[in-house]
């Protein structure tokens, strides 16, 4: 099977370019490195360029017989995408319209897309299930909201088979400690506070302790990066292998809350061990951060037939320290 990864530099393709590879995949990447990087990339061919080339993606879709593709490519930022809307309407809409009715042309017909939980805005339960409103109160949300959709009248139309997951928040590191995340600005809370850890940062600040959970701080469900990848693959292989017809969607989360502040009690207690010791400060709140974001993934679990397998926080935390460890050791 032959899958294009598109954005495969980045932090979660590239962890999945790595897990299609040793899965037997033959893969190629396309990555305009915007935000990704070249050495990220230890599997398969890396085509740099941009979605908004079409006639770039013609000659790929040419020279390659395609079974999938997977599409991780897009802007993520949600304060940013509130500054520069149309920064993200055109690349996450526009240029992943490119992407789809190249596939279209060239009879390509299964899509795996990176979708968020931002699609679902303020939250009105958790655990948060498909059925949940999708009523995204950023632009980020809105232009995966607005590819989900289009994925679903593709579909109707021309028969375009896909999975749209939506992620919580993907953290942790490759187990082999291979690659790991790489954000420039870095925004996330899991690598701020290792990187404060590390004397790559003076500090964590502690955005809010005044919301309504037990300790005060910000609830959120963190997800291994191999757990989201494994996800992936098995979405693929729903559509492919077992051919499912249709736009799916399915939450992905690993269906545990845990607060900012156990984040830091647990990163606290691994790089203490190595030694290493952190300053935290108390901030203000960050706007637009619900209290609570906690995924329902069961629908996930039972139709692909995937299980979240690092849903402990340490070992999480730990799989990202032993990255950290090494960029400081590069720096
Ligand atoms: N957070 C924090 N300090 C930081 C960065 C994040 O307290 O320097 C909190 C943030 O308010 C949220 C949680 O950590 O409650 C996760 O934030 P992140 O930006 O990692 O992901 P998000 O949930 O916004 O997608």
């Amino acid at each position: 099977m032959k899958v294009l990864v598109v954005g495969g530099a980045g932090y979660i393709g590239s962890h999945m370019v790595k897990m299609l590879a040793s899965d037997g995949y033959d893969v190629v990447v396309l990555d305009n490195l915007s935000t990704g990087f070249r050495e990220s990339v230890k599997y398969g061919t890396l085509i740099i360029g941009d979605l908004a080339d079409v006639n770039l993606l013609e000659n790929i879709f040419i020279e390659h017989k395609f079974d999938g593709v997977m599409h991780f490519a897009a802007n993520s930022l949600v304060g940013e995408s509130m500054q520069n809307p149309s920064k993200y309407y055109r690349n996450n809409v526009s240029n992943t319209q490119n992407l789809l009715d190249v596939m279209v042309r060239h009879h390509v017909k299964h899509f795996i897309f990176s979708s968020t939980a931002a699609t679902f805005g303020e939250p009105s339960y958790s655990p948060i299930d498909e059925n949940h409103p999708q009523n995204p109160i950023n632009p980020y949300g809105s232009t995966k909201l607005m590819v989900e959709r289009i994925l679903k009248d593709y579909h109707s139309a021309y028969g375009l088979h896909s999975v749209s997951l939506r992620y919580f928040n993907a953290c942790g590191a490759d187990p082999e400690g291979e690659i790991g995340e790489l954000h420039d600005p870095e925004t996330h809370l899991i690598p701020l506070i290792l990187q404060a850890a590390s004397g790559r940062r003076q500090d964590i600040t502690v955005f809010g302790r005044d919301y309504p959970t037990e300790d005060g701080t910000c609830i959120r469900d963190y997800i291994h990066i191999n757990d989201l990848c494994s996800a992936h693959a098995q979405a693929l292989n729903y559509i492919t292998e077992q051919s499912h017809a249709g736009a799916f969607a399915f939450n992905l989360g690993n269906g545990k809350g845990f607060s900012v502040q156990e984040v830091i009690d647990v990163v606290k207690e691994v790089v203490e061990r190595d030694g290493y010791n952190l300053t935290v400060k108390d901030g203000e709140r960050r706007q637009g951060d619900p209290a609570i974001l906690v995924a329902d993934s069961k629908l996930a679990q039972a139709t692909l037939q995937w299980e979240p397998k690092f849903d402990q926080l340490k070992i999480i935390v730990e799989h990202a320290w032993n990255w950290e460890k090494q960029i400081i050791k590069l720096n």
